[in-house]
């Protein structure tokens, strides 16, 4: 069999293929066949990515804001221009279909976008004579060296809401991605280069394990932005801040819709299928379960289950509707719910294994699959299965239902759908959930704002992108500055009193 092509680093503007001797292999999911490996890191290449970006951090962090933001401009119309380009690889080596890649490049473009506009958000304030002659301002600089640690199931965006703000705030940056599908990121790096970004500005270092904790014990790394599972967020945050890091770290997901009995069913089902089963269900804002409000849920268990039979599941190539899971061990843990589900006395009503696909028998393939009379001690309500598997729970009131989404272990988004607006404004009040949509099954918030959650889907005080995103990769100066008239004198050992 020919050698498979080899996903190198890119450190420094170069491609450097790794030495270490370690691979992860790299699949095409709707095939199921290897298409590529992935060079892991060793140590001296973690310290060569860091030394790269510790060398640029000197001067970039000097370049003017203006001229810093017309490569972000640049970038933009790259990536707007070979949108088509990404999202091929995108769909090689996730499986997530054409029309959701170009989905999720919109999400990572706005964020560019946003970082386009950084001198605005890194404006400090100023306070003239706070005492006699005395102004107060303050400014804010970058950190230095910072690492973007991400997940498989968004190789372009989740890396995009973090190094486009860090760079446009006179970072460096090293990039981990998830070693299930590398290459987008380095396709993204090369593209910053042809803008005109310098060499050791953006620099992406594969790996696993090993690679993320010689970040996080690495001392000119200074902060970190990690996206994955929960326990290793957890992880992440604590080893790094132990380390005197400042720490961001985004975990898992276990999103729930809370449907009223006044809600629109048919904006409901539609709301359920889109966020239940796009992107096969691999999102950390996809909705895993629907709290149905009873009497509403035979009937919306009927609509959703009238829409699941016209789903198309397939190759993401061939305009299907939903793709497969991204390895073969994921779907058969997915899957694995569904006989979980029988034993714990749920009711599979639509078994996701007996799904007709238009796609290679080889590829990862898990159809839509859903649960009704899902318990809360069950497993499939309490983890995060992260796969095409919805799940019902019915409740008998409204603070049933609010205290079982309150009750749970992660917090990162959930929906209400209602037409009574007092009933939503209570939830968005009581809630604890970082993220809530009504009548929205996705609040994934716009770039402008910040993306996160509480409890155990996020580690850390900032969220991603939006304003707190420029805090994060900045620190604040206080400047107390006194120019003296020509005409001052004397001394005083007090504080200044007027
Ligand atoms: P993962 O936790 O397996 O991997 C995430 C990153 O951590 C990867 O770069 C991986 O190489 C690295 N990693 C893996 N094992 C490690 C270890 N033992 N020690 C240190 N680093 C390790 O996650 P995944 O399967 O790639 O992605 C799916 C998960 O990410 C889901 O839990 C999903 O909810 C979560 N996610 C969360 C958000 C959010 O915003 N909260 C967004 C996207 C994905």
């Amino acid at each position: 069999m020919a050698q498979l092509p080899t996903i190198a680093h890119f450190i420094d503007g170069q491609l450097i293929e790794s030495k270490s001797g370690d691979f992860s292999p790299v699949y095409d999911p709707a095939l199921g066949v290897q298409i590529r490996q992935v060079g892991l890191a060793n140590q001296a290449e973690v310290d060569l990515a860091v030394a790269a970006a510790k060398k640029a951090f000197d001067s970039w962090s000097k370049v003017s804001l203006t001229k810093r933001q017309n490569i972000l401009f640049a970038y933009r119309e790259i990536l707007n221009a070979k949108r088509d380009e990404l999202a091929a690889l995108i769909n090689e080596e996730h499986g997530k279909t054409i029309a959701d890649a170009h989905g999720e490049i919109m999400r990572g473009i706005e964020v560019v976008e946003f970082a386009t506009g950084i001198a605005h958000q890194l404006k400090g304030s100023y306070s003239e004579s706070v005492s006699t002659d005395i102004d107060v301002y303050s400014l804010r600089q970058p950190l230095g060296v910072v690492a973007a640690i991400s997940p498989f199931n968004f190789p372009a965006m989740v890396p995009m809401w973090f190094y486009p703000i860090a760079i446009a705030a006179g970072n460096t940056v090293v990039v981990k991605p998830s070693e299930k599908n590398p290459s987008v990121v380095v396709w993204l790096a090369e593209q910053f280069k042809l803008a005109g970004l310098p060499d050791g500005v953006l620099n992406v270092l594969h790996g696993n394990k090993f690679a993320v904790d010689a970040l996080l014990e690495h001392a000119d790394v200074k902060a970190i932005s990690f996206v994955g599972s929960t326990p290793i967020a957890k992880y992440v945050y604590e080893r790094g801040t132990a380390n005197g890091k400042r720490v961001q770290a985004l975990g898992g997901a276990k999103n729930h819709m809370l449907v009223l009995p006044d809600a629109d069913l048919e904006l409901v089902a539609d709301s359920a299928i889109n966020a239940g089963f796009g992107s096969a269900g691999e999102r950390c804002m996809a909705i895993s379960v629907v709290v149905a409000v009873e009497p509403v849920a035979d009937a919306l268990i009927g609509k959703i289950t009238e829409r699941i039979s016209r789903l198309t599941i397939g190759d993401g190539r061939q305009g299907c509707d939903m793709g497969p899971l991204v390895s073969r061990e994921h779907r058969d843990r997915v899957a694995s719910y569904i006989d979980i589900a029988t034993a714990d006395g749920a009711t599979v009503v639509v078994d996701g294994r007996n799904a007709n696909v238009q796609g290679d028998a080889n590829g990862f393939w898990l159809g839509p699959t859903l649960i009704d009379n899902v318990k809360t001690s069950s497993r499939v309500y309490t983890d995060e299965i992260f796969g095409p598997v919805l799940a019902i729970v019915r409740v008998k009131s409204y603070d049933e239902g609010l205290a079982i989404i309150n009750a749970g272990a992660f917090g990162n988004g959930t929906a209400i759908f209602t037409n009574d607006g007092g009933a939503a404004r209570r939830f968005q009040s009581q809630v604890e959930v970082g993220m809530i949509g009504i009548n929205v099954p996705i609040p994934v918030p716009v770039s402008y704002y910040s993306f996160g959650g509480f409890k155990g889907s996020s580690f850390g005080d900032l969220k991603a992108h939006g304003p707190q995103g420029v805090l994060f990769f900045t620190r604040e100066k206080t400047v107390t500055s006194r120019w003296l008239d020509p005409s001052h004198g004397g001394i005083n050992l007090g504080f200044p009193q007027n």
